[in-house]
Parts: C-alpha cells; structure tokens; sequence
C-alpha cells in the first residue's frame, strides 16, 4: 500500500476509495475533502480491517455525525441482543456506534462489530483494560494500557478515545480547584484514579509516541478524550477543562505529525451562552480539528429529558462548529438505556445534527424539509410520513386522532378550520365549507 492512513494518502495527493465514497455521500470534490482530511480539519475513521465499513467523514464542514453508546454490560449479556441493537441505531441514523462494553469477554463482541456493522466503530480501551485482565486497576501498568489499545487497532475499531491530556499536574489542579462534580468522565477517573494509586504519570500522556505508531498501522483515528469535561454547569469552561485543551491541542499537533487523524472530544454540562465561545476556543487551539462532543447538556435539572437538554446544546454546537454529536438518552444520570431510550436519543441527536446541518448550509440538508413542506400543503399524509425522521410515531399519533370524517385530508388539530385546506381552496377559487 503507497499510504498509511487516509491523513497520508490525502497529504500524497491519494484518492482513497473511502475518500471517494465521503465525497460522494457529502456532495463534495474530492480535492476540497482531500484538503481537509490532510489539514486534519476533517477524518476518515476507517480501520484498515473494517472490511465492512461504509466510510462517513467527520468535519464541521461536513454533515454533522452522531454516535451512539452501546454494549455488553453486566445487565445485558446477550451479544446477538446487543448486535441487534446496533443494527437498528444503525438503521435510525447513527454513524458511529462506540462498543462500551464493560462485562464478561469484550472481544467477541467487538470483532462482530468489525465483522458485520457498517457504521464507524469506536471504543475507550482503558474500560476494558480492568475487564481484559481480570485484575485491579493499580495492578496494571502502562504497558497493559497500551497492549489493550493496540489489540483494539487489531481487532478492528476505527477510532479510539484516549483520554491522554491528564497529567499529574492535573491531579494537583483538581484537588486545589475544587470543582463541584470534580472528572465525570467515566474513562478520565479511571486514568485519575489509577495515577493517584500508582503515583505514576498517565500512560495515555507518557506512551504517546508509542500509540501513535500503533494508530497509524491500523489507521485508528484518536479521539483525544476530555476527562476534565464540565459534569455542571457550574465546572463548565474552567480552568482545569481550558488547561485540559490546551494539552489536547499540543497532542493534536503531535499525532498529525504522524499522519494520524485525530478527533477531539468536548462538553458536558454548559450553559447555552457558553457554547459559541467553547467551540471557537476548541477550533482555535486543535487548529480546527474535528470537535466531538458529549452534549452538551445546557440544564443539570432535567433528569429523565437528557436527551432534550442535550439536543438543545448539540444544535447550538454543531451550528458553532462541532462535528459530531455522542448521544444521549432519558436515561442519562439514571439508569442503563433501554431500547426505547436508545431511540429517542437517537431521534433528539438527529433532530440537534440537521437543525444545525441547515443552518450552516451543508449542501441539500433542507431538501428533506422543503419536501416535507410540499407534502403538508397538499395534504398528503403517505408523503409526510416518508419525509419524517421517525414515520411510526408520525403515523400512529395521526391514526389514533383521526378526524372526525374519517375521510377527510386534514388532522384533527384544526379540523374544518384546517388553514391548508382553506388556503388551497381559496387560492384554486373554490368555496371554502366550514360548517
Ligand atoms: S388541520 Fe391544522 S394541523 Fe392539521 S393539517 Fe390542517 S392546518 Fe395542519
């Protein structure tokens, strides 16, 4: 092969077969995507075993991506249960899927992922470390971190979160600073709490390099993880989540020169006012590396809508700059999402991604909306619900409120004084019978 990753074939002047897929899919030239791809302002996540991947790219000048969390948990062990869940997040719009899983053998699961799923698929390896080696966390070293990252790029998964940018320094940060949620990124207290234990430096951080040339053999996109991400309102754009990015930024630098692509993860729980100026400060200091965020949750207060408060925050991102949305469900602060929760963090991160798709005037993202508008004003139901990002539910809330006249073009809403009726009929100069 005369590349290593889709960064290196893009900075040769190399047509990949996924970058002509992407370019494809984003209505764009492939010279204006191979320039991005090889400024890092956009990536290809494509692990060269993803054999089955149908490549998306991510990049705020791109249609923003979702991704959704999934996988083997203690109280969900069934992996054909679990895989079944994937192809229909899959099915629902998810571009990416990220193999959380937390119990038992996480590999076979994972390598049916790379076998059969068509989406990205992403993992946080310092989950897995404790569950791969059966042993205590400050039993581990450094080395067994980096061993499960580089069986992750073998096994196939196209993009990684490391959360590399804690350093000791940041320990002393937390401890002074006093945050009110203090890391609530799962993998971020893991790599804290481990460097507490040990009295070691973070492995992600000290092995850098050592990831690097692994990430680039695979072609695994790094998605430099934010363990300092804001968990309130209150820790939202503070001094340990800026000094957090600043590093991020440096590590951005680093892998490039590596031609790895790199991704960098963001906010967490931040106020509505606050998000603008995070993702131009994010844009700024990763030089315009794809921005992928958790959220952002823009209310502490609305457990059980999550994936409402996240959807606010996730349009106002994307529309600012993010690239790519990581769900959340109703469940979010509660409980393990269940099927049903799953769907609607899908529905309200897609609904965040296209608001935000439109207003930035990615290529044909309102084509749907202007059909969609064709099909109100003439009354045609079939054609709504084609238009719609979730018929079912469209369609069985109109047959279970049915019109009076069952017959009748309007919904019950307004009934006779249906405004789309009246307007077409007047308009066509016909008499307009209300009672
Ligand atoms: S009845 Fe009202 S809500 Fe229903 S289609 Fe007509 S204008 Fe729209």
């Amino acid at each position: 092969m005369e590349y290593t990753t889709q960064m290196d074939a893009a900075r040769k002047g190399i047509v990949t077969p996924e970058l002509k897929t992407v370019a494809k899919k984003e209505y764009m030239e492939e010279s204006a995507l191979m320039a991005l791809v090889a400024q890092g302002k956009a990536v290809i996540p494509a692990n060269k075993k993803h054999t089955c991947l149908n490549p998306e790219g991510v990049g705020s000048m791109l249609r923003t991506k979702i991704n959704v969390n999934l996988g083997v948990s203690r109280d969900c062990t069934d992996y054909n249960v679990e895989m079944q869940k994937v192809m229909s997040a899959v099915n629902m719009g998810a571009e990416a899927i990220m193999d959380l899983s937390s119990h038992g053998n996480t590999q076979p699961f994972r390598l049916k992922l790379t076998s059969e799923c068509p989406a990205m698929i992403g993992t946080v390896p310092v989950y897995d470390s404790v569950i791969h080696y059966q042993r205590d966390l400050e039993t581990l070293t450094a080395r067994d971190f980096i061993d499960v990252v580089r069986l992750h790029a073998e096994d196939g998964v196209d993009f990684v979160t490391l959360h590399c940018g804690i350093t000791k320094k940041t320990i002393e940060q937390i401890k002074q600073h006093k945050r009110k949620m203090n890391i609530v990124s799962r993998g971020g207290s893991l790599v804290f709490a481990w460097m507490s234990m040990t009295g070691n430096e973070n492995p992600f951080y000290e092995y850098y390099d050592e990831i690097l040339d692994i990430c680039e053999k695979y072609d695994v996109t790094i998605s430099l993880g934010d363990a300092c991400r804001p968990g309130c309102l209150a820790d939202a754009t503070d001094v340990c989540q800026i000094e957090e990015l600043v590093r991020l930024g440096e590590l951005t630098k680093r892998a490039w020169a590596h031609n790895v692509q790199v991704m960098v993860e963001g906010p967490g729980h931040v106020p509505l006012d606050q998000i603008a100026a995070n993702m131009k400060v994010q844009q700024t200091i990763c030089m315009g590396a794809p921005f992928y965020v958790l959220g952002p949750l823009v209310t502490d207060i609305a457990p059980g809508y999550d994936h409402i408060t996240s959807a606010i925050g996730g349009a106002v991102a994307a529309m600012n700059g993010a690239a790519f949305l990581c769900y959340v469900t109703p469940a979010e602060h509660l409980a393990l999402p269940n099927v049903e929760d799953v769907k609607q963090g899908i529905i309200a991160s897609r609904i965040a991604a296209h608001a935000a798709d439109i207003a930035k005037g990615i290529p044909h993202a309102r084509d749907i909306d202007d059909r969609m508008a064709d099909a109100r004003r003439a009354l045609d139901w079939e054609a709504q619900f084609a238009c719609a990002i979730d018929p079912d539910t469209a369609r069985s809330i109109r047959n279970s409120r049915k019109p009076e006249d069952d017959h009748s073009d309007t919904c019950s809403m307004c009934g006779k004084f249906c405004s789309v009726r009246s307007m077409n009929k007047a308009l066509a100069g016909e008499k307009i019978d209300i009672l």
